[in-house]
């Protein structure tokens, strides 16, 4: 399969049908962490990546043939090799979906282009969208995920709030937490403002794992981690 992956056993997602809506490694981050590695074609523009027939074709393919247990999938998830939501055709491809299947789709993206409203129409027929925030303010922001060049952070958490006001599914916040660049309880008591503005559903704390984009990202110790946790309230989980 050439744009379909898995299913896979994800920790957020359960079992998890991965969609890969860009060729690798197209985005307009290139953070720190990535386990993708780094950024070859750091972009904003939107268009077709990869094209929706094709990947709608294998879909298919794939969902009607007897021998996939479909049964155990818990989300079609459009992620993969970038960022999503460059894919100017995710909207057909969503509604393409609706049409294929009833398994729930799940949005894995940075929230970079979520301040235009034309994108979040796009993606308001998924049922769970997981954006990521790794900082709240510019320094942190170009450390940890070294953006393409007009994203600002003021504009990500905007479109975030925005996102919050018209999206009627859930909403799972990720923030990524590096030792040493973003581990610091005062500047997550300035996050859970922020967040508290955001509203969703849960807040997932994640740390980075094997195969960094760089050396040297670690995870926080897990007392650390802990405080912050419990700093964030109820809805949070470290994943
Ligand atoms: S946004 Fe995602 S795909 Fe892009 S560099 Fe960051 S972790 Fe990698």
């Amino acid at each position: 399969m050439k744009y379909i992956y898995g299913p896979v056993q994800s920790r957020r997602l359960g079992f998890s049908l991965g969609i890969s809506l860009t060729p690798y490694k197209v985005c307009n981050f290139d953070c720190i962490y990535c386990q993708l590695g780094r950024t070859t074609v750091k972009t904003s523009l939107r268009k077709e990546y990869v094209n929706i027939k094709d990947v709608l074709r294998e879909l298919r393919e794939f969902i009607l043939n007897p021998g996939s247990d479909n049964s155990r999938i818990d989300y079609i998830s459009l992620s993969g090799a970038g960022e999503p939501l460059l894919n100017s055709g995710i909207s057909s491809l969503i509604r393409g979906i609706r049409a294929i299947t009833d398994i729930p789709i799940a949005l894995i993206t940075n929230a970079s282009l979520l301040k235009n409203k034309t994108v979040r129409q796009e993606i308001s027929g998924v049922d769970v969208i997981l954006p990521s925030l790794d900082a709240i303010d510019k320094e942190a922001f170009e450390i940890i995920d070294r953006p393409g060049p007009n994203l600002k952070i003021e504009n990500i958490i905007n479109g975030l709030i925005e996102l919050r006001k018209g999206f009627k599914g859930k909403i799972y916040l990720e923030v990524m937490i590096i030792a040493g660049v973003n581990d610091k309880l005062d500047v997550f008591s300035r996050f859970k403002q922020v967040i508290s503005k955001i509203n969703p559903d849960k807040i997932h704390l994640n740390t980075p794992k094997r195969h960094t984009s760089e050396r040297g990202v670690l995870a926080p110790p897990e007392k650390i981690l802990n405080k912050i946790k419990e700093l964030l309230g109820p809805k949070c989980e470290i994943i």
